[in-house]
């Protein structure tokens, strides 16, 4: 009989194990306004907010789908893909559906009436390495892209670690026969389900590169599954984050080989308890750039490129999207010398949800700061710069601390102010 390492199999489902949850005690429920993510639009598109990877009890998530609608209405994000694993199924003697369409009509039915929530259909590939996880999104059918084989084969441990390994997993897991149901559906190859999903025009994203087991120094490489499947046009992202991780690896592949960038929730548990809106945090979501509010608006965007990632405080892009992002926030304001003095006032002002982190690239120097500056969410800071003589117009130079255009690189703004405008 044919045998399988057992530790080509269990690694990458342990790496993969969403991380313990913490439990945060809310003593007043937030308000809902209060954790709405909001960036504005930039000239010529709508900013759609958008978190393409998230799991429920259909796959390994623990929640039923109507949760994550909730979720995403309380985050008032404009889409949301819920992405099952398809072959790993640890619910599978509670929750068979054969039909792997179930959790995004089951999604669907979650929706209020009359909500704008925009729902993708989506699925997650679920490979042992070199494929890894894929997501495809606006897929038709879920159901042809899985095969599961009749036979696969046994997996027994060959050193006492394995063995170890093997013995530390659920009881139940071996009983109800997921690791099998595994090993089964990895018979049929990956490529063959990524080009069932291009047969439904479906947009292919490559999901944490830096968790794999080939991967154990949590580096994201580029292998030579994934070259083949972008040089034949049928894999079209990247993500650069998911949950609480960000990997400048992905970064720069996403650059060099024109892949799209994506930020993910990824959530299995619950978002509050992941990123608790009462200490302000925010799952990391895409900012998609899009002509037109729905699910081809979205696409069209993603397949375009233009993207920015929300990670934390970072929003990650590149230049062609950051800027006019970062140009449609910021807004100077009350531009005026005083009276008294040859110092000109401002107000910076920011109409985003991150703190935008600037650090001064003009020879003029603040009364009130140094050269690092922080514009809070929603919020203005005022600034007094000393140009030493009454100037008509003014040039300031900022780099934005929190926008990176490429790993380890700044966005750089300039904006030239007409006094008294
Ligand atoms: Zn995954
Ligand atoms: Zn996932």
């Amino acid at each position: 009989m044919k045998t399988t390492r057992l530790a080509w199999v269990l690694v990458p489902l342990l790496f993969f194990a969403p991380p313990a949850g913490a439990h945060f005690q809310v003593e007043t429920p937030p308000k809902h306004e209060d954790r709405l993510i909001r960036f504005p639009d930039v000239a010529g598109y709508q900013t759609l907010v958008v978190d393409l990877h998230t799991h429920s009890v259909f796959s390994d998530g623990h929640v039923w789908p109507s949760i994550r609608v909730d979720e995403a209405l309380r985050d008032g994000l404009d889409a949301m893909a819920v992405t099952e694993h398809l072959e790993w199924q640890p619910h599978r003697a509670d929750l068979p559906h054969p039909d792997r369409n179930r959790a995004y009509q089951r999604t669907q039915e979650a929706l209020p009436k009359g909500s704008e929530l925009i729902l993708i259909p989506g699925s997650e590939i679920t490979r042992q390495a070199p494929a890894d996880h894929m997501n495809a999104i606006f897929i038709t059918d879920a159901n042809a892209l899985l095969q599961a084989a009749p036979n696969p084969p046994k997996i027994e441990a060959s050193t006492p670690e394995e063995r170890t390994l093997l013995e530390s997993l659920p009881e139940q897991l071996q009983q109800d026969g997921v690791i099998d149901y595994f090993m089964a559906a990895n018979q049929w190859p990956a490529e063959e389900a990524v080009r069932a999903a291009n047969r439904q025009g479906a947009f292919v994203f490559w999901n944490h590169p830096f968790f794999s087991r080939a991967a154990p120094d949590a580096m994201a490489r580029m292998t030579d599954f994934h070259r083949a499947l972008i040089e034949a046009g049928q894999l079209h992202g990247i993500e650069i984050a998911n949950g609480a991780y960000y990997s400048e690896e992905a970064h720069a592949l996403a650059l060099q080989h024109g892949l799209t960038m994506l930020g993910v929730s990824d959530v299995h548990d619950l978002i509050d308890w992941d990123y608790p809106p009462r200490f302000g945090a925010h799952r990391p979501v895409t900012l998609a750039f899009a002509k037109e509010r729905s699910a081809d608006g979205i696409r069209e965007a993603l397949f375009a490129g233009r993207t920015v990632v929300w990670f934390k405080n970072l929003l990650i892009g590149q230049e062609a999207e950051l800027k006019p992002l970062l140009q449609a926030a910021l807004g100077m304001e009350d531009t005026a010398y005083r009276d008294d003095l040859d110092v000109l006032d401002l107000t910076i002002t920011n109409d985003s949800d991150a703190d935008i982190q600037l650090r001064n690239r003009s020879p003029y120097t603040f009364m009130q700061e140094g050269d690092d500056l922080t514009v809070p969410r929603h919020g203005k800071l005022k600034l007094s710069v000393r140009t030493v003589q009454r100037l008509p117009q003014v040039e300031l130079e900022f780099e934005v601390s929190n926008a990176l255009v490429a790993p380890k690189q700044r966005l750089r703004l300039s904006h030239r102010l007409k006094v008294g405008e």
